[in-house]
Formats: C-alpha cells, sequence, structure tokens
C-alpha cells in the first residue's frame, strides 16, 4: 500500500489528502499535514473519492469520446482520431463562415489545475483566435475579482487562511464556512477560542451565528444599505484612520457625500436592523487591533454584487484595516480552483497573471510568446451570455470543459433552449452531465488521483497534486486533449506534462515567476506558495498591499486605494401577492457545486441524496401549513419544482433556501437571469416564489 499526496478536489480551503492506494486502486483518503487543514479532512474530503473507479450512483463514467452525426440522432462510441477530427471539421466550418468570436471555451475550476486552464486560455485565443473563454468565477466571485480590481487593484483574498488565527476581529458577510468551507470553520472557532471577536452578518441564522459576538441577521437584498450605514457610524464617531485616507486612498469626499445619507437609524426599514446593532459592528470592527472581512456568494450573487464588494473594501481602507498581517480582505472561493482558473487568465478580459487583453504591451508579449503575429484585441464573451448570444445566432460553438451550465446557469429553460440553437456543442468531463447528455461531442477526461498539476487555493496558494492511480477506460488528461485538438487545427501544442506548462506560464506572469515546482514539491508535496512570488528566492506572500517599508501600496494605477460606495437598490425583481416568499439559493454540506462529482461518491450520496429540500421559517410553514419533510412545490414566474420542506427557525420569516445540486428540485430553473452590469454574475439570491403543498 502506498499514500499518495493530493489537494482536495472541492472547496477553495486548499487541504491536502492523502489518498491510500492497494493494487492500483483507491482504498480510502486521510488528512495529510497541509498548510491550511493540518491533517483534518471534511467529510467531503474523507469520503469524495470513490467515484474514481465508478460507483455508477448518479450516472457512469464517461469512458470513450462519443460523437453526435445529426443533431436529433444518437451518441456513438468513436475513436479519439475521429471525434478530433469531427470537431477539426466543426470549427473551421464555423469559423470560415462566422469567425472566431462564434466560437467559446471555458476554463474548468475542476479540470487538471492551473496547467489546463492555461492551456485552455491558449487555445482559445491562440488557436482560435478569440478572448471567449471564461470561468464559474462568472456565477460566484466574479464580482469580487472586478470589485477588488477596481478598489485596491487585485481581485484576490489579500489576506490568508492561517491568518484567520491570529485575526482578532473576524467580519463574516453572506458567507457559510461550516457548509462551503468546514476546515476553514475550525480555524474560526478556534481564533474565537483564543479571543477573537466574531462578526456574522446574515439573513439565515448560519452555524457561525451561534459563536457570533454580533449576529446581524439582516434583511435579504439590503448589503448597501446596511454597509454604508457602518460606513457612517465610522465617520460620526470618528472611528477612521483618518492618516492612512489621507496617504493611502482617493476619493473620500465624493465617498462621504454618500455615506452621510445613510445613518443607521434611516436604514432601519431596508435593512432590519436596529442602529446600536450597527453602530456595535462599526466599533468592534474599527477598533480591533487586527480585523479581516470575509465573504461569500451572499455578497457576490446579486445585482449590486460588485459594488457590495467594493462597499466592503472602503470599510478596510477607512479604518486601515488592510496591508498588514491578519488584516484585510477575504473572498472565500468556493470551488477548490476556481482562483486558479482566473489566475490562468481563463477569463474573457485578462491574459494569466491579470495582463488585460486590450493592453496593448502585454498583447505583443504573449504573441511573441506564443509565436502568434495577432491576438485578439477585445474583450470576449462571459460565460453567462452564451444562451442569449447562441439564441440571437452570435455563437454557434461552445467548448466546455469540465462545468455543468445546465445544472448551474440561473432560468435553466432559457439557458436549454439557448444551447439548442448551437451548432457544436462540446463537452469535455468525468461523467455524463445534464451538459454532456445534449452534447454533440463527448471527451472523456481523467480526473483527481489520476493526473497531476498546480491548483491555487482561495488565498493565492499554489499546491502540487500527483498521479496516483491509472484512469478508467480510454480516457485522456484534460491539457492533452486541448492540445491534440489545437493541433489538428494548424497550431501546434506538443507539451510532454505538466512541468513544461507550468514553466511557460511562469516565464509570462512576473508575480508567479518564483512558484517553481521544487518549491511546491518541497516537504514531501506539502509545499504552499501563495503569490506573489515574483523570484526564485521569495518563499511568496501571505498577504498583501504592504510597500515593504511599514506602508501600503495598492495594485492601482496610481497606488492608493479607490474609496468607493453607491447608493442602495432594491434587487431587480420583487415578491407580490402571488409570490410572497424570497428564493435564495444556497450549498449542501455533504456535496460539491452540481454534484456530479460528490452523487457519485457512496458515503456522500447517503448522507444526502434526491429530492432536495426547500428551508422555510417555521411561522411561514405554519402560515401554509406545510409541515416538516413533507413534499412541496416552490414555483417561480419560470416553472415549478418539487422539493422537501425543512421546517426550522434557523432560516428568517419570509424567505426560503434551496441548494442547486438537485435534479429533482433543481432550483436554477426559477432563477432570473439578472446580471450585474459589471461582472455578469446573476442575482441568484432574490427570486419571488410561492410554496404550495402537493
Ligand atoms: Fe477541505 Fe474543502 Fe476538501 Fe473539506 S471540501 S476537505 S474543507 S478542501
Amino acid at each position: 500500500m502506498k499514500n499518495v499526496i493530493e489537494v482536495c478536489p472541492y472547496c477553495g480551503s486548499g487541504c491536502k489528502i492523502n489518498l491510500s492506494i492497494n493494487n492500483g486502486k483507491v482504498i480510502g483518503a486521510s488528512g495529510a499535514n497541509g498548510l491550511t487543514n493540518e491533517g483534518e479532512l471534511c467529510l467531503k474530503g474523507l469520503y469524495g473519492w470513490d467515484f474514481i473507479h465508478d460507483t455508477k450512483i448518479l450516472t457512469p463514467r464517461l469512458k470513450n469520446p462519443m460523437i453526435r452525426r445529426e443533431k436529433k440522432g444518437e451518441l456513438e462510441a468513436v475513436s479519439w482520431q475521429e471525434a478530433i477530427a469531427f470537431i477539426t471539421e466543426k470549427f473551421k466550418a464555423i469559423k470560415d463562415q462566422y469567425g472566431a468570436d462564434a466560437i467559446m471555451c471555458s476554463g474548468s475550476s475542476r479540470s487538471t489545475g492551473n496547467e489546463t486552464n492555461y492551456v485552455m486560455q491558449k487555445f482559445a485565443r491562440a488557436a482560435i483566435g478569440t478572448n471567449n473563454v471564461d470561468c464559474c468565477a462568472r456565477v460566484c466571485h466574479g464580482p469580487s475579482v472586478a470589485g477588488l480590481q477596481l478598489s485596491v487593484g487585485g481581485g484576490a483574498m489579500s489576506n490568508s487562511i492561517v491568518e484567520i488565527d491570529d485575526t482578532k476581529c473576524i467580519f463574516i458577510f453572506g458567507w457559510n464556512p461550516a457548509t462551503s468551507h468546514p476546515i476553514i470553520a475550525r480555524r474560526i472557532l478556534r481564533a474565537k477560542e483564543n479571543g477573537a471577536k466574531i462578526i456574522v452578518c446574515d439573513p439565515r441564522k448560519i452555524e457561525t451565528a451561534r459563536i457570533a459576538d454580533i449576529y446581524v441577521p439582516l434583511k435579504n437584498g439590503s448589503n448597501i444599505a446596511f454597509l454604508n450605514s457602518v460606513a457612517y457610524v465610522l465617520l460620526e464617531e470618528n472611528l477612521t484612520n483618518r492618516s492612512f485616507i489621507d496617504k493611502y486612498t482617493d476619493g473620500f469626499e465624493q465617498f462621504k457625500q454618500i455615506i452621510m445619507q445613510y445613518p443607521p437609524e434611516s436604514t432601519q426599514a431596508i435593512t432590519g436592523i436596529d442602529p446600536f446593532v450597527v453602530r456595535e459592528v462599526a466599533r468592534m470592527y474599527a477598533t480591533s487591533p487586527t480585523s479581516g472581512i470575509f465573504w461569500g456568494m451572499g455578497v457576490c450573487q446579486f445585482y449590486q454584487g460588485v459594488e457590495t464588494v467594493r462597499a466592503l473594501a472602503s470599510l478596510a481602507l477607512l479604518t486601515g484595516q488592510i496591508g498588514r498581517p491578519n488584516t484585510g480582505l477575504g473572498p472565500v472561493r468556493g470551488q477548490n480552483n476556481v482562483q486558479g482558473a482566473c489566475d490562468m487568465g481563463a477569463l474573457p478580459n485578462q491574459f494569466p497573471g491579470y495582463q488585460n487583453v486590450t493592453d496593448p504591451e502585454a498583447r505583443a508579449k504573449f504573441e511573441k510568446a506564443w509565436g502568434v503575429e495577432k491576438l485578439p484585441d477585445t474583450i470576449g464573451t462571459y460565460l453567462t451570455e452564451i444562451a442569449m448570444k447562441a439564441e440571437q445566432g452570435l455563437l454557434k460553438a461552445f467548448y466546455c470543459m469540465g462545468e455543468d451550465p445546465l445544472q448551474t446557469e440561473p432560468d435553466l429553460s432559457a439557458v436549454r433552449h439557448g444551447f439548442s440553437k448551437l451548432d457544436l456543442l462540446i463537452v469535455q468531463d468525468v461523467f455524463m452531465t445534464k451538459t454532456a447528455a445534449v452534447a454533440d461531442v463527448i471527451l472523456p477526461a481523467t480526473t483527481w488521483g489520476e493526473h497531476e498539476g498546480v491548483y491555487s487555493a482561495a488565498d493565492r496558494g499554489f499546491q502540487r497534486f500527483y498521479k496516483a492511480v491509472e484512469p478508467v477506460g480510454d480516457v485522456k488528461v484534460d491539457w492533452e486533449i486541448i492540445s491534440l485538438l489545437s493541433s489538428a487545427l494548424g497550431y501546434p501544442m506538443h507539451y510532454n506534462n505538466t512541468q513544461e506548462i507550468w514553466d511557460e506560464l511562469r516565464e509570462l506572469c512576473p508575480q508567479y515567476y518564483g512558484a517553481t515546482y521544487e518549491k511546491m514539491d518541497a516537504n514531501g508535496g506539502l509545499g504552499y506558495v501563495q503569490w506573489p512570488c515574483p523570484t526564485l528566492d521569495s518563499p511568496g506572500s501571505r498577504y498583501l498591499y504592504s510597500d515593504g517599508q511599514g506602508g501600503v501600496k495598492f495594485d492601482t494605477p496610481n497606488g492608493k486605494g479607490q474609496l468607493f460606495t453607491c447608493d442602495w437598490a432594491h434587487p431587480v425583481e420583487r415578491t407580490n401577492d402571488e409570490y410572497p416568499l424570497i428564493l435564495t439559493t444556497v450549498r449542501e454540506v455533504g456535496h460539491y457545486s452540481c454534484r456530479s462529482m460528490t452523487g457519485n461518491c457512496r458515503a456522500l450520496a447517503i448522507l444526502a441524496d434526491e429530492p432536495g429540500y426547500v428551508q422555510i421559517n417555521i411561522q411561514d410553514a405554519k402560515a401554509l401549513n406545510i409541515k416538516d419533510d413533507e413534499l412541496v412545490w416552490i414555483e417561480s414566474c419560470r416553472g415549478k419544482v418539487i422539493s422537501r420542506a425543512s421546517v426550522s427557525d434557523r432560516t428568517n420569516k419570509g424567505a426560503v433556501y434551496m441548494t442547486y445540486q438537485w435534479w429533482i428540485g433543481a432550483c436554477n430553473e426559477l432563477i432570473g437571469e439578472h446580471l450585474s452590469p459589471i461582472s455578469r454574475t446573476p442575482e441568484y439570491k432574490y427570486v419571488p416564489v410561492k410554496l404550495t403543498s402537493i
């Protein structure tokens, strides 16, 4: 028996796993002593491995390439050669007739890692000739990337997971760590035991609210009104750091003009929060020696998500709670490598290393390195625009890797309709997902344990994972498949291994240059290198924005943090007599994302299986005569789905909560396609619905 070091393939906590192998099979998993998990794992890490050998619980693993020759025909198994030839012919025809921008590609948080995302965006840009490449950050932390880039210059966590231990005030906003990042939740608990103060803002009484010093049950959709009132108190009570503001920020006067319209007494009707509580939050955050803000989808998945991120960043800038150890801003990434997909430029507006595609200097650098005469210079299509553009005839092909948009996108019937208009849908995945089931081509890929590479944890930490077992079936590693296709299209890619890819991208991205395989392979494969790591002798950076001389320097064009807020606006849709309850989508602790992986794991499937559930407050349930565990219809103006009621007083009155992972009870059927104008992230968190007994 042997143990092989892996990075957990589920959330962004970056936990290291010892995968136990016997006779070429995975037989168990235990926690390895990684930097962020210190030997611990949550149940997904412990039990989320047995699908590797094809349990067929939810769906069998994909084992052969398949094509559908006619739109309404059956999928048939073919050789790799035939599948690649089929795609090549179609891609060439589409490009000749409609141009390169009629083709869209996706990176993936679940693929072979950073190397694959690098190769995929290179394929889109250099082989196809389009910036139409994006990743699932679009539906989650896209607003964090956009908002933080505008406010402080960089879209990543400025602090670190391990810094939570020594952060004296942990301000948790719209993030449920116990469900989405259990091992980080463990650190928060430990910090609390060591004297940290905890503030939790969430309409639902989430697990962490039970240990909070201040719990803020703000009304759904009132984030900016609340944050503006916190900023008001900071100004009113002189809790700001005036010298920090003067030295390191811009925009104070304009910011102040808006904030002065938001005394806590005036926002109570919007937020439902007593002004005394708002004042206590402001005091606790500002006066703690070190304060960090951590947030999740309760911030991002709103029409005003980008603006909310900027309002949070402004609290840090007003108080100087950034640029020092154990302070800062923490958008906690949900999927294990969504940070990496962004780091590697699987974004329609940025090359790897967050270099803008509209910057001629950056383009010239990549053109030279990739041997391309001219790279596209306009921002490409966003993931959430695919169905709409297909409907309009602007997109003809989508190469979808490691994503299941027909489960995860909002307004699923519109997405299904849009996708049906595509001339070519290619799905590269491990399982027959809902999207794979309607694909024209299926390219079966390896999964974790069967390949190696580098992942980025939520706090910019690069880590290595290794191949443990031989793959099942006639499958290939993601980057090899893309390379085959690229070569067939006339742009040869001939990488021999992931290290060659990694070394190529290091040369092109100054902030990753010093993050070598050697550093990550150190300590038995437990090396953790946080970018920026610009030189070979750099150990990496635990936190961002120190100027190295006791001061602060942001990555904005003038080096200053940009204070910003705006007026609160009601979410796009409103409850009414017909649809009186607010639906918000959340996560199930035992399952990951669209559930294709964890739904095929025996232990996890037993813990939570179809149909899903809808959480509802006791009083609302009583008024509707709905009993706990009863099957109910949940209906919005877009349709209805069935689910099981989960009645409790943890859920606030007037709102219901559903996890988006179920095939029966797929709540994304009910969600509207209201996209943030800046990040194009949908408003998953506020949809008027009604519940009825069956
Ligand atoms: Fe750690 Fe997240 Fe994996 Fe759980 S799911 S073991 S918290 S990385």
